[in-house]
């Protein structure tokens, strides 16, 4: 894209060299998840720490600053897509000019550090190995938080780095909402004549080579319009996308021997957010404006992919013949119904990044609830396994008997990633109600049955991915369905779909 303004023409460039370095760092993190043999794991994390330096050298560099507040004081003068170049600059130097460089770098080394003793203590399930680190990270966060600056609670800071705009006031708002309901649902799922917390089906003496598994991913990503001339995809512990450059926006999955499911599911998820980064507007290339705007609507559409596509009774209808296809032996006598109560099981469950559509943001309530209590030092870190137990109790009606189930399953507070953990129960609900409005251009549940995916692509092609972050998530979502988020949509659209399902 052509940039007039030359001081801002020299920001896009230096940009560009902290983007050039980020992708690079992603690649490095990509060969970690996917590659590397398990004696360079020291080495990998040095290479990694290095490149990580030099972005904070870059966003720091006083001509960046400089440049930053002279083309600040034109803003007047610039077109639209300029104007959010600045924005988007000035968000992501945030972080950088207001917190000390000492601490950046504290934050980092102690992250790094935290990663390793999580990752044992989640092995020994030792949770008081883990504490120390724990500890300083949260301190870390606090201090952040302070620089950062926020209105009424500290907790804002952390969350606004994640998604623009969120607050703490928000998050307590939806899960006010969120929680009572969902328990609702789950009642009532749990009292039909149709629920089945088990299925033989799964994870049983069945058994679903990796292979054939992996024919049945690459072919559905293939149909939602994932370009493998601009991608690939692999295996690894835990399934991500990443985005390596524009033509190169890479997935992986997991195969689960005894659940055919997972890799599916996976797959679509990642397969969503890749179709994201896929399709954003060529010209904005290396530009503040290339990526998904925020976490929260990035995961709205891997959730779309996953829950309002993969799930749909209709596109499992669809998808059939070729499920039998490649699995004549364990489940070519199954019906369709068989199919699509074992994809849509709801039940209480310990782990969270298995949890199905209905229980997930009970998950997500209660790592809200823990965070903020932490970061306002409400809570104290080594009360977390107790605390978690009985939130779980609470919120889901189970308890877990390790920590590893328990408060050391999930990696992210190891990186120190306070805030983060509510976009994804965003992402949810962005992602119905960007459904509910193609419903009105469209007839999904007919699209999906006839396995015409382009169409339903297209569709968030012209409305969402082109615009990379040139629209923030609360213009994006009111422009698109004319509103603001509202938590309703995505409550009526589980009502509606497991009420069919469950004859409820
Ligand atoms: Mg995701």
């Amino acid at each position: 894209m052509i940039i007039s303004n030359p001081k801002l023409k020299r920001l896009v460039q230096k940009y560009r060299q902290i983007r050039l370095l980020g992708q690079t760092r992603a690649l490095l993190d990509w060969d970690l998840n996917v590659n590397l043999p398990p004696k360079a794991a020291q080495e990998r994390a040095d290479q990694s720490a290095y490149l990580a330096e030099l972005v904070v050298d870059r966003w720091m560099e006083p001509e960046f600053r400089r440049l930053m507040d002279q083309v600040k004081n034109k803003k007047t003068s610039l077109n639209k897509e300029e104007k959010a170049i600045v924005r988007n600059l000035e968000e992501g130097a945030r972080y950088y000019f207001n917190v000390p460089k000492k601490i950046i770098v504290e934050f980092e080394e102690t992250s790094s550090k935290a990663f390793m003793s999580w990752k044992k203590a989640k092995e020994e399930d030792r949770f008081t190995n883990f504490l120390p680190d724990l500890k300083k990270l949260i301190k870390l966060s606090q201090i952040v938080a302070q620089h950062l600056g926020f209105k009424s609670n500290p907790y804002d800071a952390l969350l606004n780095l994640y998604e623009p705009g969120l607050t703490t006031k928000k998050c307590r708002q939806i899960f006010n909402q969120l929680q009572p309901e969902l328990t609702k649902i789950l009642k009532k799922i749990q009292k039909s004549d149709h629920y089945q917390a088990k299925s033989g089906l799964v994870s049983g003496k069945l058994s679903y080579p990796k292979e054939t598994q992996r024919q049945l991913t690459q072919f559905v990503l293939k149909r939602m319009g994932y370009d493998f001339a601009s991608g690939r995809m692999d295996v690894s512990p835990h399934p991500f996308t990443t985005e390596l450059s524009r033509h190169d926006v890479r997935v992986t999955t997991w195969y689960h021997q005894s659940d055919f499911r997972d890799s599916l599911s996976a797959a679509m998820h990642e397969g969503g957010h890749a179709l994201y980064e896929q399709g954003v507007d060529i010209i904005y290339s290396s530009t503040p404006l290339a990526s998904g705007v925020s976490l929260g609507i990035h995961e709205s559409q891997s959730r779309f992919w996953e829950n309002q596509v993969g799930r749909n009774p209709q596109f499992l209808k669809f998808l059939m013949p070729t499920i039998q296809a490649f699995y004549p032996d364990q489940l070519g006598q199954v019906g369709e119904e068989r199919i699509i109560r074992l994809f849509n099981q709801v039940k209480p469950s310990l782990i969270r990044v298995e949890a199905d559509e209905v229980t997930y943001n009970l998950h997500i309530a209660l790592r809200f609830q823990l965070e903020e209590g932490l970061i306002n030092d409400k809570i104290r870190a080594k009360d977390l396994p107790d605390l978690w137990r009985q939130k779980m109790k609470q919120f889901l009606g189970i308890e877990p008997k390790t920590d590893r189930e328990g408060a050391l399953q999930d990696v992210h507070w190891s990186y120190g990633s306070f805030g983060y953990f509510p976009t994804y129960t965003l992402g949810n609900l962005y992602a119905a109600q960007f459904a509910k409005k193609m419903e009105e251009d469209l007839d999904l549940d007919q699209l999906v049955g006839q396995g015409e995916l382009g169409t339903i692509l297209a569709w968030q092609r012209e409305k969402i991915h082109q615009h990379g972050s040139l629209y923030w998530p609360d213009e994006l979502i009111k422009r698109v369905t004319g509103e603001g988020l509202r938590v309703k949509y995505f409550l009526e659209y589980l009502q509606e779909k497991y009420k069919k399902i469950y004859d409820l």
